[in-house]
């Protein structure tokens, strides 16, 4: 079941629904909803307050009849938690994996919101993919209940399986999978029309993971960013994946480090992928794999190397 990539609300069929912000850059993730009698399930909430709140108002049509009871966090990244704060006011319970939970901090809200006020081109960059989002006021609001590998959830009489498949993109990855309706949301285990970033990795895990869903009984999948999809887009996501391991796998066994790495690959047809210097990440990842000992630098040194890539910090 397709749908049209415009923001909103979108019936995918068998009670299940997703609210799609387009263009699926730099927070503009989605969210779904899977109804059962007089109950629903939430899949992730948005980057801020606002988004949130406009999301709930626009799936009234839904929830009037079948309140959400239930939260699941597909992962920790704050475009799919940020949210929580507004669905916990109401009668919900929040549902995430231990180690996503681990990771759903104040600190996490506040180092963001200090990102969109730093000098520099760094800061620049945040400004320019963090600049529609308000992260001052966000109040961190984690899970009241994590869990590890699988687990069944009963939403108004139909079964939901929440499986662990992190680390991957992030530590706590979960795919949440509706078999009775041949439906799963991947939250950013799978990312269409743009570049995936593994903050976490290794690759292999989430080409492991990527396998794990081709194996699946599913005919529609909501993608964490990017229009409704199918198996087609995993597998050729699958095939960025193994494109960007094996060119990093090659530079670091000629002896090049890792700046060097990520300058001298070509991307080809990949570049034309928007947010495409995600590549340096991706590198560094491959890298730290094969040299455990290497310095892991933090996320912002990480931002000024993808806006390098793509060119800000120069033209900024
Ligand atoms: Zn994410």
């Amino acid at each position: 079941m397709s749908a049209p990539y415009r923001k909103g609300l979108h019936h995918l069929g068998h009670g299940c629904h997703a609210w799609l912000l387009p263009d699926g850059s730099w927070g503009w993730s989605n969210s779904g909803l899977i109804t059962g009698s007089g109950a629903s399930l939430m899949v992730d909430t948005l980057f801020d307050l606002a988004l949130t709140r406009e999301m709930l108002d626009g799936i009234r049509t839904v929830t009037d009849a079948h309140p959400v009871r239930t939260v699941v966090n597909t992962h920790s990244d704050g475009d799919h938690v940020f949210g929580n704060e507004v669905l916990a006011a109401y009668d919900v319970e929040i549902v995430a994996s231990e180690p996503a939970a681990a990771l759903m901090t104040q600190e996490a809200v506040d180092s963001l919101a200090a990102l969109k006020r730093l000098q520099g081109p760094t800061g620049d960059f945040a400004r320019h993919i963090f600049g529609p989002f308000t992260f001052d006021g966000i109040t961190a609001t984690g899970p009241d209940r994590t869990f590890t590998g699988v687990e069944s959830l009963d939403v108004g009489g139909r079964e939901v399986r929440l499986i662990q498949v992190g680390p991957a993109h992030t530590p706590g990855d979960t795919l949440v999978h509706v078999p009775d309706a041949r439906l799963l949301y991947a939250g950013d285990i799978l990312f269409v029309g743009g570049t995936p970033i593994a903050w976490a990795g290794p690759l292999d895990r989430w080409i492991a993971a990527l396998d794990r869903i081709l194996d699946m009984d599913v005919a529609t999948i909501v993608p964490g960013h990017g229009p409704v999809s199918g198996k087609d887009e995993v597998h050729a996501m699958r095939e960025y994946l193994v494109f960007v391991e094996s060119e990093a796998r090659k530079r670091y066994e000629d002896g090049l480090g890792v700046d060097e790495a990520i300058a001298s690959i070509d991307l080809g047809a990949y570049r034309d992928l928007p947010e495409h210097g995600r590549l340096a990440q991706n590198v560094l990842n491959v890298y730290q794999q094969l040299d455990p000992s290497m310095d892991r630098p933090d996320r912002l040194t990480v931002l000024s190397r993808i806006a390098a890539l793509e060119g800000f910090a120069t033209s900024a």
